[in-house]
């Protein structure tokens, strides 16, 4: 059989079969398989249901996972935070769209310094009851 490229090193290989675009590297064959479970993920929604309980229980094993990874890897979450912010902000930005899902983990000991004012969906993730609309209003610090 002919050497082809890899698709993700574009390194020459003899494939195994006339399946295979991927060299045997195991950096490749991860992405290979990282791209075969995104797009299962997108087109099979009882995989993606089984993956999301099973990334769950494996969380609730391992409840330090998040905490230890974002302490070894400061640079990574400061990244992520921003992008976070932008997703936030991108989500949301819509017109009267409801604010849903955005993930904030905030200390209730520091002073809140979040710039928000204006209307807002107050919506539900536990208790079963309906959005309520909000007003909030930013109260200076004098106050206290
Ligand atoms: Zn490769």
């Amino acid at each position: 059989m002919d050497s082809i490229p890899c698709l993700w090193c574009s390194v020459f290989f003899i494939p195994r079969n006339k399946l295979q675009q991927y060299c045997s590297k195991p950096e490749c064959q991860r992405k290979r398989k990282a791209l075969w479970q995104k797009e299962k993920i997108q087109r099979d929604p009882e995989y993606k249901e089984i993956k999301n309980l099973s990334n769950q229980k494996w969380l609730n094993a391992n409840p330090d996972y998040w905490k230890n990874y974002r302490r070894k890897n400061p640079k990574k979450t400061q990244r992520n935070r921003m992008l976070q912010k932008v997703r936030n902000h991108r989500k949301n930005s819509e017109p009267d769209r409801p604010i849903t899902n955005i993930i904030a983990k905030m200390d209730a000991r520091k002073p809140l310094k979040v710039d928000l004012e204006g209307w807002f969906w107050l919506i539900p993730e536990i208790a079963k009851m309906d959005a309520a609309k909000v007003l909030f209003h930013v109260i200076q610090e004098c106050y206290e």
